[in-house]
């Protein structure tokens, strides 16, 4: 069957209305209509796909608002609107004020992800701006950079009551927001900060000892893994760890490394 445009369009706004649900894993089978096809018919249709040949990719593209738009300003504008006043998890009335989104640069080369919102955020709607907040302005600031030329976000975008560790569902609900911002803002290189992050990231189950000091894919993004600024504070021996883990992505982002003032 010819996926013809309204077709497309149904099938997105269907997509849409699970995503409210907080569904967003979709599997496909052979439909009825694609198997009975004959491999003659089926090749009677090379430019209008059929509805079993298009791909997860492209459906998903039509789904998402941020693609009819280039300007990743925009983009990100179109991901809030749909992130909307969040209800999909039990976040949204376990006492959160509101929803933090993300900051900086849109444009940015250098991305870094941490946990989630705090007291302080909550309160500002602005991720870092509390005591770990100040810690993170100073390791961009000892890599050359300024908090503006970056982008900050979180895992989740709602603040864990009593700032718990968010649940694995709260993870799986929100982050695919992340991802959007991600894929708008391409940046070269993301910093996951703290276990957290990490393991939501690249979904592996290891010590930060181990998941820090390495390179790792992430859909096609150089990741890497450094301690959270509020781990620093507890512990600030392991701030020259986290000056190692940050000196290997300035090296990797072509940046000259000013002296260290963190
Ligand atoms: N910790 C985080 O992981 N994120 C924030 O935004 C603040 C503190």
């Amino acid at each position: 069957m010819p996926l013809t445009p309204q077709l497309k369009r149904a099938l997105a706004d269907r997509i849409r209305y699970y995503n409210e649900l907080g569904v967003y894993d979709f599997y496909r089978r052979e439909t009825a209509a694609s198997t009975q096809l004959q491999p003659e018919q089926r090749d009677e249709l090379p430019k209008a796909k059929s509805a079993a040949v298009i791909s997860e990719a492209e459906l998903f593209e039509v789904t998402k608002p941020e693609s009819a738009v280039a300007d990743p300003t925009q983009a990100l504008l179109a991901i809030r609107e749909d992130l909307g006043d969040c209800i999909r998890c039990r976040l949204h009335k376990q006492g959160r004020k509101q929803i933090v989104f993300g900051v900086g640069n849109p444009r940015a080369d250098l991305m870094f992800i941490g946990e989630a919102p705090g007291a302080d955020e909550d309160t500002q709607g602005e991720p870092f701006v509390g005591r770990a907040g100040q810690l993170l302005n100073n390791m961009i600031k000892a890599m050359g950079l300024r908090r503006e030329d970056v982008y900050i976000a979180n895992i989740i975008k709602c603040r864990p009551p009593g700032n718990r560790t968010p649940e694995r569902d709260e993870c799986e609900t929100c982050s695919p927001f992340l991802m959007r911002q991600i894929a708008t803002i391409k940046p070269k290189a993301i910093v996951a900060l703290g276990a957290v992050a990490a393991k939501t990231l690249l979904a592996i189950n290891a010590p930060m000892m181990e998941l820090r000091g390495h390179w790792y894919d992430f859909r096609g993004t150089k990741l890497a893994v450094t301690y959270h600024p509020a781990f620093l504070l507890r512990d600030p021996r392991q701030k020259k760890e986290a000056w190692k883990d940050l000196q290997m992505v300035m090296k990797e982002l072509g940046m000259k490394a000013p002296s260290p003032q963190m």
